[in-house]
This record gives structure tokens, sequence and C-alpha cells, in this order.
């Protein structure tokens, strides 16, 4: 009769404690979900920055938590650009894109975007160097651009030739002014040419060809010298004007990068500048960094990102931030999805995860 007892009184208590540990599961995890999604992307620090085999950023985590809520699994897809992912979301290849794409009148006519997920705009970005300090690079440009390898090469000649003229002139006479062996005496009579092309004679010669080259040649370097101080205020404001980007308005005729069939090429394509479109903005950055652009038009904040950590010292962001855009979640048209993940989205803003994320990300310390 006890044990009879003992076998129900515990048939039922273990009955009891498994109906309340499903309960308990129900609910802290929801069922499992049965709809699977590709997810297409663009690594983008801070939206999309790439782990090991996974992916942070801004754009990444407030996905991962989207799908989390609506209940969706996925996986990703990776692709270069804003292009790809568009084209990718075109083709079904993957059924949501999201990384930094702006939601633009021309796109909107052909996908479906989520609710605005982020406020940005465009910025431009110059290479850290370009503040007026000295550079190498820059001081031998004055001397390889516009007319200056020319006037050096005049500059010799005025040397050379008169340094000669006069030499030979000067040899037979009796008293000469240089040595009339060829070496010291041509360095002799070239240090007077070059004085005299300076404006100043030191050591006069005593032939008379060569008081006639005294003459001609003052007279010839007066000219020149005029000429050349032209050029060289010339050259310096050119080099100055090039070196001087502080904001949008001073693009037109510089070089400048940005990524293929972004809001940025758009933009840019309404400017005069030399428009280089990358596959992925990291080749544009190291085309900065190098001298080979004089500045990179893009998304503002992935800019400032670049310019507080991996470019830190070698770039810098100016003027200000101009054509104001938002980011949202792209859909193919039609997406039942869209719906549920504005919802899930809105939720997000209402219950402060937003701001968590947001903060996490885009908070400088
Ligand atoms: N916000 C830019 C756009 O949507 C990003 C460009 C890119 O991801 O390459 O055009």
């Amino acid at each position: 009769m006890n044990k009879v007892f003992l076998f129900f009184l515990s048939m039922l208590l273990s009955g009891l404690f498994q109906s309340a540990a499903t309960y308990g599961q129900e609910v802290v995890t929801p069922p499992a979900s049965t709809e699977r999604v590709v997810v297409a992307t663009r690594v983008l620090p801070p939206f999309i920055v790439k782990m090991e085999d996974d992916y942070a950023g801004f754009s990444a985590e407030l996905w991962q938590e989207l799908a989390r809520r609506t209940n969706v699994s996925f996986d990703w897809l990776e692709t270069e650009n804003v292009k790809t992912i568009l084209a990718a979301v075109e083709s079904n290849a993957a059924q949501v894109g999201i990384a930094a794409i702006s939601i633009t009148s021309a796109r909107e006519q052909q996908f479906d975007f989520s609710q605005p997920m982020f406020e940005s705009g465009l910025q431009v970005m110059v290479a850290a160097n370009d503040d007026g300090g000295f550079s190498l690079r820059e001081f031998f440009g004055y001397f390889t651009q516009g007319a200056m390898p020319y006037l050096l090469g005049i500059l010799a000649l005025l040397i050379l030739i008169p340094g000669h003229v006069v030499w030979f002139a000067e040899r037979r006479h009796k008293e000469p002014a240089f040595s009339p062996q060829y070496i010291p005496g041509i360095f002799q009579a070239m240090a007077w040419a070059l004085s005299a092309a300076a404006g100043q004679q030191n050591g006069d010669p005593r032939s008379r060809l060569g008081k006639f080259m005294s003459v001609v040649a003052i007279f010839v370097s007066l000219l020149f010298l005029t000429y050349w101080q032209a050029e060289l205020t010339s050259s310096f404001t050119v080099q100055q004007l090039q070196g001087d980007i502080s904001g949008p308005d001073d693009l037109p005729g510089k070089h400048v990068g940005t990524t293929i069939a972004s809001t940025s090429a758009a933009y840019l394509a309404t400017k005069q500048a030399k428009v280089s479109e990358f596959k992925t903005i990291a080749e544009a950055f190291a085309d900065l960094e190098t001298g080979k652009l004089d500045a990179v038009v893009f998304d503002a904040p992935v800019l400032l990102y670049h310019a507080a950590h991996a470019g830190r010292g070698k770039v810098r962001v100016v003027g200000p931030v101009f054509k104001r855009e938002n980011y949202g979640i792209l859909f193919p048209r039609g997406s039942e999805m869209r719906k549920r993940v504005n919802e899930a989205l809105l939720t997000m803003r209402e219950d402060g995860t937003y701001d968590i994320l947001y903060n996490k990300w885009f908070t400088v310390e």
C-alpha cells in the first residue's frame, strides 16, 4: 500500500515539474522559426564590421535584434557596395539588404524600404597633410609644374653659354679674369655667369668680348628674373589653391573618389570634379592616403569613423555635412516582412534598445 502510494506520488510530482519546466521554456524561447532569408550586406565600419565568422556594427546588430524580434532566421550574403546589394535583392539572391543604404526616390521606385533606421548625409575627407604645413612632395611640386622646369633649363643655359664664351674670350687676355685652365677656369666663369644672371657681377671680364657679354648677360637676366618671379608666384598660388579643400564648394576641378553607384557618386556627377568610382570605399581611402586623390566624398559617419580609427592622423574630415539622407533596410517590392520589421524597429526606438546600440557605435569617448 505504501509502495503504491509512493509510486503515484512520485508520478504526480515529476509530471508537475515537467510541465513547470516546459511552461518556463515557452516563456523565454519563441517557437523555432521556419522562415529563413538571405540578407545582403557589405563591410562598412561602423555599420558593418567583419568579425571572424559573423558581423558586428550598428546595422549588423540592429538587424540581428530585428530578426530575433520578428522571429526570422537568416544567412548573410557579403557583397561589395550598395550597387551589389541592390542587385542581390533585385535578383532575389537576397530578400533583405542592410548596411548604410540611403533611401532615394529612384530606389524607392524599384524597392521597398523600412522606416528610416539612421540619419546621415555626405561629407568631404582630405589627406591630413593638406593643412598648409610643410610637405616635401608639395615643395618639389613647385619646381616640376607649369613653366618651372623650362625656366630651370633656361637658367642652366644662361650659365653654361655666357660662362663658356667669357672664359674663351678671357683666356687670351694678358690679365684674364679667370684661370686659363679649363678647370678651374670654367667654374669661375660659370660662377660669374650665375652672379650676372642674379643681377650681380663678381669679377669683371677684361676682354672686349667678355665686357660685351657682361652687358648682354645683365640685360637678359633682368628680363629673365622678372619672368621667373611672376612664374614662381603663380606656381605658389596654384599649389595653395589645390591644397585648399575645406568643403563641398572646393571640389570642382579636384580629383575626388567615392564608391560606384552611391549617392555620393550621383552628387559628384553634378560637380565639375574629376571623379573616380571605386568598388569599395577602402580603395578610395587608400588612394587618398597615398596622394592619388585630392578628396573622398562619402557618407559622413563612415568618414568620421575612418578618420578616428584606421585613418587616424592620415586623413581629416572637412566642411559641413551636406545632402542629408536617411538609411533604410531594403526589401523587394511588396515584401510582407517589411511591416513586421517596421513594427520591431519602432519598438526598439521606444524601449531604448535603439539608443543603446546607437551610443555603442557613435558616442565618442
Ligand atoms: N549611403 C550610400 C548609398 O546608399 C552608401 C554607398 C555604399 O554603400 O557604397 O549610396
